[in-house]
Order: structure tokens, then C-alpha cells, then sequence
């Protein structure tokens, strides 16, 4: 399955809806401005509903997506897409935000309704059925509020990991009042077309949002024992021996770690540098953080340990044309576990760039110069960004000697270096769709 599939799943998805809804209310003769805000507000919900399906993490799903790192990056699309969509709806509810009434939500304005003596809209003197109610002021005041901290990047992942699990709250909350306008309003039956979809996708947000938070931490760990803490430059290599039998990955894969120790039971992704035939997991940590640190500083031999995956689909050996590896600093991991799963005889021709600020972080140079000449068709050009060297496209095309859009092209480092990289590579002419990148980040 192409890396789209997923893509244009989830807008086939909105389609389907989008064609449902609007001839469902087209049908019914509801007035234009509710129709456009139970549309907005309800495709916020199925964001939010999509958002906890990609969080539960299905294994099916993930090569549709290409990797379980590009199913986050949706999810965090998904869910600033849910704010603004909130935003609109809160703004297009009819009569106006400001037809809220506090203490019952009650607004409402009837359409075509003659005004009163008053002047009132008669609606407004009928009390109709609430547009907004409390439940959808919770759920977007408290939406709005993790989604702030999620954006914050000064909040530690670990604490705004702790805020985010109330998503799934917030979205019960949504549930709660999409059933209650909606359904209950009688705009969009339950036994409606567009209502059953909605309901449907309802259901399984909330469904992800159980097994994500009941299920999912207690299933089946890979059981590993801390075999050796090696200490490099700037980082930790970390060696695991399996307890029973290892588990098989593809090269470029990442895994969460959990160490059962003091300070080590959050788990954190790494990719496998390991060689898939090694019997051993190897993971190359870079010092980044107080996780990071304390793996360098504290951890020792001897300490159990419980892997969950492979995930990630950022593997070069599978395509078949001349390629450029790209890696910056710590970004050689996933380059390390190929090298060191190719056997000679492999038929690739391979550039690789080791980007490093300084020589000396250039973590396991040795053995990839040396891994490079066993195997043959591989070579290595170092950029030291200490000494002048540094990567773009045009220094890519003058190494290439010109040839740079018949390449495929693996990135996988720092944000600005993958996003400069490509960038200044789609203007050489190389398509998106032959640049695979490899983000070190979910959030
Ligand atoms: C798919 C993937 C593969 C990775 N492979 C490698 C690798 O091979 N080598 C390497 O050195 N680093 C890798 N990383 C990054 C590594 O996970 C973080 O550097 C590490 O978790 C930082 O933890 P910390 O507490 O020391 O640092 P902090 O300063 O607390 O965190 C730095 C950043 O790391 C991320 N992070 C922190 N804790 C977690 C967590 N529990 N789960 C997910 N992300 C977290 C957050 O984005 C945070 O902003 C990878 C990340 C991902 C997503």
C-alpha cells in the first residue's frame, strides 16, 4: 500500500459524510446557518474521533500511513484542523455566539420567524432546542486549553503528556453534545444517514480512547535484559539481550524502551541501530534531556527492560534506485542498522552524508567507513559544520556531479536540516514522492 492510501482514506472519509449531510438538511429544509454549523461542528468531532483512532496506534493502519511517526503528525494536524473547526462553529451557531445563554445554553433563532413585538426573533420567545449548550462549551474551552499546551514547546514532554490524556474526556463531552443537539434536536436522526456515519465514528473514537487508556499499556512487552551501557560522544548506546526469543524488525524500525528501574518506566522511541540479524537490540541515545541523561549517567548492566513494536516504514533497502542517505547527527541511527544489516553483493549505489557539528560527534564513523568498503557501491562524505561543511541541495548536485533528480534521497535528522534539504531538492527537481523522511519527533 502507497503512503497515501491512509491520506486519502481519511478524505474519502470526509466526502462521504460531506455528500450524506448535505442532502440529508437540503432534504429537510433546515435553515442555511444551522446547516452550516452542525456541518462544521460535526466534522470537528470526526477529527477528534480520527485524532484517538491514530493515537490507539493500529498496527493495520500503519503502513497506509507510512510509519506510526506519520500517523502522529496527522494527529496533530487532525486536532489544530478540531480547533479551528470549533472556533467556526462556535462562530456560525445560529443567532450568534452571543445568543448564548450562560445558565442554559439557550439560544436560538428561528429561521424565517417573524420578529415580535418586541423586536425579539419569535424563536428566542419559544425557547427552541439549544444550538450550543453547556457540554459543547466544556468540551471547546477544554479542547482549546490542551491543545495550548500541546503547542507550547516549553512544557516538558512528560507533563503535557499528562494534560493530553484528558483529550479523550473532552471528547466524551463532545459525544455527549453532538447527541444531545443533534439527535436529540431531531436536525439529524439518529436512524438518519449521516447520523448513523457520525454515530459510527463516534463510537470508534471512543472505543480508541478506552483501549488507548485501559488495554493498551497492560498488552504483551517484548522482555529484554540490559546487557551493556556504552558510553560515546554525546551518547549512549544501549545493547539489549532478549529474554526469550528476539523479535524480527526491518532496518530503519524504531521501538519504545521501558527500563524497568527507578526513573526509567517512561517509555521512549528509539530507533533500532542494531543489525536485524544481530540477536542483540541496539539503541544509540543521544544526551538530550533528563531521560537521556540519567540512561548516560545512571543506568547500568543487568536492569530488565520491555520493548513494544517495531513501528516505522523508513527503510531505503526496499527501493531499487541509486540513493543518498542523509543523516544528521544523531539522525545516522537508522542508516547504522542498515549498514549493518546489508550483506555484500546488495547491487545499490548509495551516497551517504554524515552531517555533525564537530568530527568527533560523528558516532561510529570507523565502522561505517569500514562496513561501507566490505560491502562495496557505498561511500561516505562528512560534513563538519565546524569546518565550513555544510549541507544543501547545490552541495549535493556539485558531489552528484549534476545527477541529483534520478536519486531517491533518505533524511533523517534535525527539522530545519530534513525541511532546508528537501526544499532546496524539490527545486533541483527531485519529486516529493522520491524524498523519505525519518522524524525523531511525535509531539
Ligand atoms: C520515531 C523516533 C525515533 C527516534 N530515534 C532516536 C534515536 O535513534 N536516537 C536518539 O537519540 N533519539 C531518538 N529519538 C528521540 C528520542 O525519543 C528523544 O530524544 C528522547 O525521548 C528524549 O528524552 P529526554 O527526556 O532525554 O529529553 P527531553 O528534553 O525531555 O525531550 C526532548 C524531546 O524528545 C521527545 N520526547 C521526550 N520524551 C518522549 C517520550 N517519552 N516519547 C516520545 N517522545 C519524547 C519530545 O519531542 C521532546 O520535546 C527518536 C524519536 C522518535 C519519535
Amino acid at each position: 500500500m502507497s503512503v497515501r492510501t491512509g491520506l486519502l482514506a481519511v478524505a474519502a472519509l470526509f466526502v462521504v459524510y460531506a455528500a450524506l449531510y448535505w442532502h440529508h438538511v437540503i432534504v429537510a429544509a433546515m435553515p442555511l446557518d444551522a446547516q452550516i454549523s452542525y456541518f462544521v461542528g460535526s466534522c470537528a468531532a470526526i477529527c477528534m474521533a480520527l485524532g484517538l483512532l491514530l493515537s490507539a496506534r493500529p498496527r493495520p493502519a500503519e503502513s497506509s500511513f507510512g510509519g506510526l511517526d506519520r500517523m502522529y503528525k496527522l494527529h496533530k494536524y487532525l486536532g489544530v484542523v478540531t480547533l479551528l473547526l470549533f472556533i467556526a462553529h462556535y462562530a456560525t451557531v445560529p443567532g450568534g455566539p452571543e445568543g448564548e445563554v450562560a445558565a442554559t445554553g439557550a439560544v436560538s433563532v428561528e429561521a424565517g420567524a417573524e420578529p415580535s413585538a418586541s423586536g425579539e426573533p419569535a424563536g428566542v420567545q419559544e425557547e427552541e432546542e439549544l444550538p450550543i449548550d453547556l457540554f459543547g462549551l466544556i468540551a471547546m474551552i477544554g479542547f482549546t486549553l490542551l491543545i495550548v499546551i500541546t503547542l507550547n514547546r516549553k512544557i516538558p514532554y512528560h507533563r503535557w503528556i499528562a494534560t493530553h490524556r484528558f483529550m479523550g474526556l473532552f471528547f466524551i463531552v463532545v459525544a455527549a453534545h453532538v447527541f444531545m443537539v443533534l439527535y436529540d434536536g431531531e436536525d439529524i436522526p439518529l436512524q438518519s444517514a449521516p447520523g448513523a456515519f457520525l454515530a459510527l465514528l463516534l463510537v470508534a473514537g471512543l472505543a480508541s480512547y478506552v483501549y488507548k487508556q485501559l488495554i493498551y499499556p497492560s498488552r504483551q512487552k517484548h522482555p529484554f535484559t540490559v546487557a551493556a551501557v556504552n558510553r560515546l560522544e554525546r551518547a549512549t548506546e544501549v545493547v539489549l539481550q532478549p529474554k526469550d526469543r528476539m523479535f524480527s524488525f526491518e532496518p530503519g524500525q524504531f521501538a519504545f524502551i521501558t527500563i524497568d528501574a527507578a526513573g526509567f518506566r517512561e517509555a521512549h522511541p528509539f530507533t533500532i541501530s542494531s543489525g536485524a540479524s544481530e540477536g542483540v537490540l541496539r539503541f544509540t541515545m543521544k544526551v538530550l534531556g533528563d531521560y537521556t541523561r540519567r540512561v548516560r549517567d545512571d543506568l547500568t548492566a543487568g536492569a530488565d527492560a520491555a520493548i513494544e513494536g517495531p513501528y516505522g516504514r523508513f527503510n531505503p533497502l526496499k527501493d531499487s534506485r541509486k540513493q543518498v542517505w542523509i543523516a544528521g547527527g544523531i539522525g545516522i541511527t537508522p542508516f547504522l542498522s542498515v549498514l549493518r544489516t546489508m550483506a555484500p553483493g546488495h547491487g545499490k549505489t548509495i551516497r551517504l552524508y554524515y552531517c555533525v557539528r564537530q568530527s568527533r560527534e560523528a558516532l561510529f564513523l570507523d565502522e561505517l567507513q569500514a562496513r561501507a568498503s566490505e560491502l562495496g557501491g557505498i561511500t561516505i562524505k562528512l560534513f563538519d559544520s565546524e569546518t565550513g561543511g555544510r549541507i544543501d541541495a547545490a552541495a549535493i548536485e556539485k558531489d552528484l556531479d549534476g545527477t541529483p533528480a534520478e536519486r531517491s534521497y533518505y533524511l533523517c535528522g534535525p527539522k530545519p536540516l530534513a525541511a532546508a534539504v528537501s526544499a532546496g531538492l524539490a527545486k533541483h527537481g527531485v519529486p516529493a514522492r522520491r524524498i523519505h523522511t525519518e522524524e525523531f519527533e511525535f509531539r
